[in-house]
């Protein structure tokens, strides 16, 4: 059931080489010339270009030459190019950006590194068990629960503040605002507020356009980030559901399901993109150049 959840309708944007070279650094912060209101703060100033999704997600799917594979659909098919950065949008002020970057991106690299590149028969710190149902799940512990919970609701947010198309089924209505307002405050709130549960793949390197789905009368949002996939639940009644169960806890503690990508539809839609794509020249070249 989760893997038919998961995939159904998945829309790609970005499918790109697993190649491990990370660059762990945050980038500097590019300001662009308009002047306009911060999405966050709401004041006027000059805004930056803002990532959606914070470009450390992006690293392990840049070649050694930094480029990576987007591929972009239109009427007219599917068409792939070379990128050099994850998808921008002018959405915040420094201020802001740094607010993010600092108090929930930076601390929580390492992490997110180490569970995107997890592997079970080398890590011994994090527990590994398998439900009465045969699902396989990582008990990943010692994890700042404010900001990491923050961490990933702020991409939620960005992603629905954007008014990119890549990010258009991302609309959170009246949960926009309390969201924003933990975000600048930096208040997690409990775990039942706006939980995240984490599923972990092996592979593929992609990240997919975001899409919304309806699970047991809750909204959910799926956001696949290279091989971490991530339900938000956006709902005023979520507690009492069992789900919640999985979803970081205030002492740290989260359980990430581990998923075949071979049991869910997206090597499916991957293969389809494959066969429907035209490659550009430099796309080809680099593939070939491997
Ligand atoms: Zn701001």
């Amino acid at each position: 059931m989760i893997g038919g959840e998961l995939s159904a309708g998945l829309r790609p944007i970005l499918i790109l080489r697993l190649v491990r070279h990370c660059v762990m650094q945050p980038p500097p912060i590019e300001k662009s010339t308009r002047m306009a209101s911060c999405k966050l703060c709401h004041k006027e100033g000059r805004l930056c270009l803002s990532h959606i999704v914070p470009e450390f997600v992006y690293a392990p799917l840049y070649d050694s030459g930094r480029k990576m594979i987007g591929f972009l659909e239109d009427r007219e098919g599917i068409r792939s190019h070379l990128i050099q950065k994850g998808l921008r949008e002018t959405l915040l002020c420094s201020i802001c950006e740094r607010h993010i970057n600092r108090n929930f991106e930076q601390p929580n690299l390492e992490l997110w590194r180490k569970l995107a590149a997890y592997d079970e028969s080398a890590n011994t710190e994090w527990k590994l068990f398998t439900t009465p149902e045969g699902s396989k799940v990582v008990l990943v512990s010692g994890v700042d629960y404010r900001s990491f919970k923050l961490m990933l609701l702020s991409i939620l947010w960005r992603a629905s503040v954007s008014t990119r198309h890549e990010y258009s089924e991302v609309s959170l209505g009246r949960h926009e605002k309390p969201i924003r307002r933990m975000i600048l405050e930096g208040d997690a709130g409990p775990r039942y507020c706006y939980p995240c549960i984490l599923f972990k793949f092996d592979e593929p390197g992609v990240i997919l356009r975001p899409i919304r789905r309806r699970i047991n009368g809750h909204r959910v949002y799926h956001f696949i980030l290279t091989t971490i996939h991530v339900w938000y639940f956006v709902s005023g009644h979520i507690a009492d559901e069992p789900i919640i169960d999985l979803a970081l806890r205030e002492d740290g503690v989260f359980s990430a399901i581990r998923l075949d990508p071979r049991e869910t539809q997206l090597y499916t839609e991957l293969r389809r993109l494959e066969r429907e794509t035209k490659h550009s020249r430099s796309v080809v070249r680099r593939i070939n150049a491997k």
